[in-house]
């Protein structure tokens, strides 16, 4: 496919970068597997056999297309813009994360590989991809920082029933970025027979790219369903982002779609301002490298990666994907921040009024289109992407409200 050279979609060029983001900043180790990954992945996404395996099991396993669903009463309720949801925590594992592992696995069969490694944060990739491994009868090893296995421990018992093995990474503070080092470390050890599956649009390049098209389903399916819908595009479009995969996912189809704003919403965590309680790498922090690539990350004065922090631990990563530091900087997209209060308060109103429990992930989205929508005409049409359900979620939130559970009345 050619396009015109003001296209969004001339990138990542052939070094894998995004204007001055992205690329490959890797041990000269992990070279020859990395260009073995970008040579296979280039094959497998021009092999029509290859999508249609995709596609019957997005259909049949994950339950693709997901709704694109009119949220009527709180439409109603703020009074301006058009509001619909794109309904992507109604697929299999409850949130976006597997549309983009069942692609990874598929390309480590593909390529003959017989072991999956992977690292996860909140432990939602880390379910997504002990997932796909149980229904292909993969050995599945998943990297995890020890603070979030003692944080996440619903979700490493998930892990464990689907027979992976979770292994706490004890280094540095024990959160997502010490388990992406040691599963990179196990990648180097293990090149013949292992894959590392990644879960959002991060690392080293074809990551990003190859991330980013197997996410595009959200976006494909959602310009169409609008056209269907309302006879036209969306006039905005809105995500949540941690590294940016629900995100790229969603914007990724509109990007050449010029009338079509687009909006993307980092986690505002207690503010951001210089105590840096957030993560909020493109509106509070600058670029630097980080997990193999180039982009914005949350640093001290001396480059020293800082933690952040959320209320939402699956936005709790210090960087984001190349793409968005680059279409910050071609101010393609705009990126905003939630705090944690505003995102609780999103979180509410959502099952109060459309019977639609969120993950607090997506709720920073929703708290947006809140503050954008009463402003908004009636004609104007707001597509967020719902990218993740909110069970996971509840007993976090009744903390943060002050709420004891178990009562009787
Ligand atoms: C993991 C996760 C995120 C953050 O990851 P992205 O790569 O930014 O999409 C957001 N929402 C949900 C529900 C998640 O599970």
């Amino acid at each position: 496919m050619s396009h015109p050279s003001n296209s969004y979609y001339t990138v990542p060029d052939e070094k894998g970068c995004f204007g001055e983001f992205g690329g490959r900043f890797v041990p000269e180790t992990l070279m020859p597997l990395i260009l073995k990954l970008e040579e296979e992945y280039q094959k497998a996404k021009t092999d029509q056999s290859f999508w249609e395996q995709m596609d019957y099991l997005w259909k049949h396993y994950v339950g693709r297309p997901s709704p694109m669903y009119f949220a009527e009463r709180l439409t109603q309720h703020l009074g301006g813009a058009k509001i619909y949801m794109k309904r992507d925590e109604l697929n299999h594992t409850g949130a976006h994360k597997i549309n983009n592992v069942l692609g990874q696995i598929l390309l480590a069969r593909r390529m003959g590989k017989t072991r999956i490694i992977a690292e996860t944060g909140a432990g939602q990739h880390g379910v997504a991809t002990a997932t796909v491994c149980a229904r292909f009868g993969l050995p599945c090893i998943v990297y995890m920082g020890t603070h979030d296995v003692s944080r996440q421990a619903p979700n490493v018992f998930r892990m464990k029933l689907l027979g992976a093995e979770v292994v706490p990474v004890t280094s540095g503070r024990g959160t997502l970025k010490d388990a992406m080092n040691d599963a990179l470390r196990d990648w180097v050890t293990n090149v013949d027979n292992t894959f590392y599956c990644i879960g959002t649009v991060a690392g080293p390049h074809p990551y990003p790219e190859m991330v980013r098209d197997f996410q595009s389903i959200i976006g494909k399916e959602a310009k169409q369903q609008m056209l269907e819908m309302e006879g036209r595009l969306p006039d905005t479009i809105i995500a949540s982002i941690g590294g940016g995969s629900n995100a790229m996912g969603l914007f990724y189809p509109f990007l050449d779609d010029r009338d079509v704003n687009i909006i993307g919403v980092e986690a505002g965590g207690k503010g951001v301002d210089d105590r840096m309680q957030h993560c909020a790498s493109l509106t509070g922090g600058r670029a630097g490298v980080l997990h193999g690539n180039r982009t914005y990350l949350l640093q001290d004065d001396d480059g020293q990666i800082l933690e952040g922090f959320s209320i939402s631990a699956g936005l709790d990563y210090p960087g984001i994907g190349p793409e968005h530091s680059w279409l910050h900087e071609t101010k393609r997209a705009e990126y905003v921040s939630i705090t944690d209060q505003e995102a609780l308060a999103a979180f509410q109103k959502c099952c109060e009024f459309e019977g639609i429990i969120p993950a607090l992930e997506p709720s920073h989205a929703l708290a947006h289109v809140f503050k954008l929508a009463p402003n908004l005409p009636a004609d104007h049409i707001i597509c967020m992407n719902m990218c993740g359900r909110g069970d996971k979620d509840i007993f976090t939130v009744a903390q943060a409200l002050g709420i004891t559970m178990a009562t009787t009345d």
